[in-house]
C-alpha cells in the first residue's frame, strides 16, 4: 500500500504518517518525488490494514500497489532514481551515463593500478575490480580478499575513481562495505535473500546483477529485498542469460531496458562483457545498450587480458575501451543522455 501525500504537506505531517503506520506494525518508507512525498508501506502479509490513514492531515490518497514489487516500482515514485556520490559530479542513473570499468578481478597493485590509470584517462568515474570473486570452480582463483580492498582503497584516492566491487557473502559485506562505494552482489547471489537483506540494512548503493535465469518480475524483486530494509540506493544490472545461443557466453537480453524502465525507477546499467564473454562482441553491445537507453555500461578492461587470472577473454583492451568512450559520446546525446568526461572533485570536498 502506499500513501501519497499532498504536495505541501509538511516534514511533520509526512512524519506523523510514518509513526502511525509503524504503530500498526508495519514500516513506512517515504519516497520524496518531484511533486509529491510518497509513504510505501511494507510489512504487510496481504492487505494492510488502512487504519485512519485517510484522515491524517496532509494525506492526499491511500493507495494499493497490486504489483508484487512495491518500492522499487514507479507506483511508489515516479521519477527516475539518480544516485550522486559526495564530494565528485558521478552519477548512477540521470542524464549522465555512468561508466564502470575495471579488471574482473584484483590481481596484484601493479596490474590494478596500470589498469586504473588507463581507464582514467578515458573518462571513467567509477572502477570496478572484484576482491571475493564467485568462481565456477572451487580450484580457480577466488580473489585477493582483503588486500585487493586495500588496493581498491588506493586507488580511490589516487584516481579519485570510485570503487566497486562485490560482496559475496554476507561474512565478507561489512568489509567490503567499508571500502567500496557501491557495493556489487553478483548474478549468483541475485536470490540470496539473506546477502540481498543484509546489503539492504547499509546505506551504501547496491548493485545488484541479474541471475543468469531471472524473470524481470524477479530481478525487481531481489532489488526489493535490498529496498525493504530501507536502502534505496539499488542499481540493476543486466549480464545476460542462460539460453540455448553458443556464440555466445550468454545472451545479453537489451530488451530488459524499456521492460524495467516502465515499470521501476530504478537505473539499470549493462555489462556486456559477461554478456557476450567475447572481446570482439563487446563493443557493439555496449554501443546497442546506450542506443537501448542504458543508464550505463560496466566492462571488463586489462591491460594485459592474455595473462588475466579470470574472464580475459571478455577482456577488452584498454585502447578499446578509449574508442568505446569515444563511440559512445556520440551515441549518448541521439537519445538525449552525455557520457560525463572524468573525475571532478569538487573542491574542499573531503569524500
Ligand atoms: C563479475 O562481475 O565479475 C561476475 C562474476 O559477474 P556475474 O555475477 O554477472 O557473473
Ligand atoms: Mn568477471
Amino acid at each position: 500500500m502506499l500513501v501519497v501525500m499532498k504536495a505541501q504537506a509538511t516534514p511533520e505531517e509526512i512524519q506523523a504518517v510514518c509513526d502511525h503506520i509503524e504503530s500498526l506494525g508495519y514500516r513506512a518508507h517515504p519516497m520524496p518525488g518531484a511533486q509529491r512525498t510518497a509513504v510505501g508501506i511494507t510489512g504487510n502479509q496481504g492487505e494492510a490494514d488502512r487504519g485512519n490513514l485517510e484522515e491524517l492531515s496532509g494525506v492526499a490518497e491511500v493507495i494499493r500497489v497490486s504489483k508484487a514489487y512495491k518500492l522499487a516500482s514507479r507506483d511508489v515514485k515516479e521519477e527516475d532514481t539518480v544516485i550522486r556520490f559526495a564530494g565528485t559530479d558521478a552519477t548512477i542513473g540521470g542524464r549522465g551515463l555512468a561508466m564502470v570499468a575495471g579488471p574482473c578481478s584484483i590481481e596484484s597493485r601493479e596490474q590494478a593500478f596500470a589498469i586504473a590509470e588507463q581507464v582514467t584517462a578515458s573518462g571513467v568515474q567509477f572502477f570496478r575490480g572484484g576482491a571475493y570473486k564467485p568462481r565456477t570452480s572451487p580450484y580457480a582463483f577466488q580473489g585477493l580478499g582483503l588486500e585487493a580492498l586495500r588496493i581498491l582503497a588506493e586507488i580511490r584516492e589516487q584516481f579519485g575513481l570510485r570503487i566497486v566491487t562485490e560482496a559475496l557473502d554476507t561474512e565478507s559485506l561489512e568489509l567490503v562495505a567499508e571500502y567500496a562505494d557501491v557495493i556489487q552482489i553478483g548474478a549468483r547471489n541475485m536470490q540470496n535473500f539473506s546477502l540481498l537483506k543484509r546489503a539492504g540494512r547499509l546505506r551504501k548503493p547496491v548493485l545488484v546483477k541479474r541471475g543468469l535465469s531471472a524473470t524481470l518480475e524477479e530481478f525487481l524483486m531481489a532489488a526489493e529485498y535490498v529496498m525493504s530494509e530501507g536502502n534505496y540506493e539499488v542499481i540493476l544490472c543486466e549480464r545476460g542469460v542462460r539460453t540455448f545461443a553458443d556464440h555466445a557466453r550468454n545472451t545479453l537480453d537489451l530488451s530488459i531496458i524499456p521492460a524495467v524502465q516502465r515499470v521501476s525507477h530504478l537505473p539499470i546499467l549493462v555489462d556486456p562483457s559477461h554478456g557476450t564473454g567475447k572481446r570482439d562482441q563487446v563493443l557493439p553491445m555496449a554501443r546497442a545498450a546506450v542506443a537501448a537507453g542504458a543508464d550505463g555500461i560496466l566492462v571488463e578492461v586489462h591491460h594485459q587480458p592474455e595473462k588475466a587470472l579470470s574472464d580475459g577473454p571478455q577482456s577488452i583492451h584498454p585502447e578499446q575501451f578509449a574508442r568505446m568512450m569515444d563511440e559512445l559520446g556520440q551515441i549518448a546525446p541521439v537519445v538525449n543522455r552525455q557520457l560525463p568526461r572524468g573525475i571532478r572533485i569538487e573542491a574542499g570536498a573531503t569524500e
